[in-house]
């Protein structure tokens, strides 16, 4: 048997056990490495058969890689790029415009948001239990966390939600990257992505691992990631405990907002809010909030908007009224449910410290024609208490 020969059949073999893995079915791995193998002659004079039946096996793609500890199709890839070197090169994941959406993070992936204004991001690598236990911590710099499993259409997709967001500057690398018998290598390519960059084939240099080429996004975003963010190198590291530290420490060098970011991708522009104008009365009625001092209680008055009393409501913190009232559905307007949570939520402070407490009237004007068709007059809370009195 020729080398080509032998080199086919190996191919062969592990093309077979990942059609018979229904996990392979699902995945771009699997079906990355099919699409490339049936570009090449090479192989298709010999495998065409097989990889056609390989491609029926497709599933709707539900990870971009498992990165289990063997992977079969990356095997086959390696062994079929001895017969044509082109095929290390290949795939037709890379070449995929991956489909974003409105909002930040434009590109969905295996991550939890807390903040958008903050500036460091975190990725656990294949440690996907550090994300729940780093996002627990609450830090208040601390914007993303997500893990991060293959080289190629992974990264592309973390330097597009990274570019969308100028707040963050730095990113940590941490957990365990895969280190599998024939693999992906995405954390040791992401830092060497921050510290070489790519060549002019997109290929990240010095990366290893299969195929850590950025064919999906322009060399300007690779160039403004590398500007905008900082990658602090901590593979391995799987103690929550310590990363928290680090993260703590890291945002205390915040250089502010990346000046030069690319606007076009700036998912989310910070808009000036309009000063409330026009006030309209809610028919529901309105409330007067008491701070109770002798009973350490809070304490709620609703009226009808002819200013008569229907109910009271007691408890000892805003969060019971407020959610109490809402299920009563004794609010019908957002704005007015808005001012009730802001005034319980003073009435409580002043109960807390003592302070004197006077309900604030509603924001913007009252509506003229709403006043006038029901001839009531607005009281300094902006509600129809007839008497024109403060809801105080
Ligand atoms: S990583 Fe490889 S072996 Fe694992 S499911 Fe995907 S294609 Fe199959």
């Amino acid at each position: 048997m020729s080398d080509k020969a032998k080199q086919l059949q190996l191919t062969e073999n592990e093309l077979r056990s990942a059609m018979a893995a229904k996990k392979c079915w699902r995945c771009g791995c699997f079906q990355d490495t099919v699409n490339t193998l049936k570009d090449f002659s090479a192989i298709t004079e010999t495998l065409g058969e097989l990889l056609s039946e390989a491609q029926n096996l497709f599933e709707t793609i539900r990870y971009d890689c498992l990165g289990c500890d063997v992977c079969w199709p990356a095997v086959a890839q390696n062994l079929a790029a001895e017969v044509d070197p082109a095929i290390a090169e290949g795939g037709h994941c890379a070449t995929q415009e991956p489909e974003s959406r409105d909002g930040w993070p434009p590109l969905p992936g295996d991550y939890q948001v807390l903040r958008f204004q903050a500036p460091v991001a975190v990725c656990t690598l294949n440690s996907d239990h550090l994300i729940d236990e780093i996002k627990n911590s609450q830090i208040e710099g601390l914007s993303i966390v997500g893990s991060l499993h293959t080289e190629n259409l992974g990264i592309e997709h973390l330097i597009r939600n990274v570019l969308a967001n100028p707040h963050i500057r730095y990113l940590i690398v941490c957990g365990e990257d895969t280190q599998k018998a024939i693999g992906h290598l995405p954390g040791q390519s992401l830092v060497a992505l921050s510290e070489h960059g790519v060549n002019e084939n997109m290929r990240i240099i010095e990366a290893k691992g299969k195929r850590p080429m950025l064919k999906n996004i322009p060399l300007e975003y690779v160039e403004s990631f590398r500007n905008q963010v900082q990658v602090i190198n901590q593979i391995g590291e799987v103690d929550a405990a310590l990363l928290q530290d680090l993260i703590i420490s890291t945002v205390s060098n915040d250089p502010g907002p990346f000046a030069d970011a690319l606007k076009e991708i700036i998912s989310v522009p910070v808009e000036q809010a309009d000063e409330p104008d026009r006030l309209k009365l809610d028919p529901a009625g309105y409330f007067v909030v008491i701070p109770d001092r002798a009973q350490q209680q809070l304490m709620v008055e609703h009226y009808s908007n002819k200013g008569v009393l229907n109910r009271i409501f007691t408890a000892g913190n805003a969060a019971a009224l407020y959610t109490h009232i809402i299920k009563l559905e004794l609010i019908s307007r957002l704005d007015h449910a808005a001012y009730l949570g802001r005034e319980l939520a003073r009435a409580e402070q002043a109960l807390l410290s003592d302070e004197n407490y006077i309900q604030d009237r509603a924001p913007g004007e009252l509506d003229e024609v709403a006043s006038n068709s029901q001839s009531q007059q607005s009281t300094a809370c902006g509600c129809n208490n007839k008497k024109g009195e403060s809801c105080n």
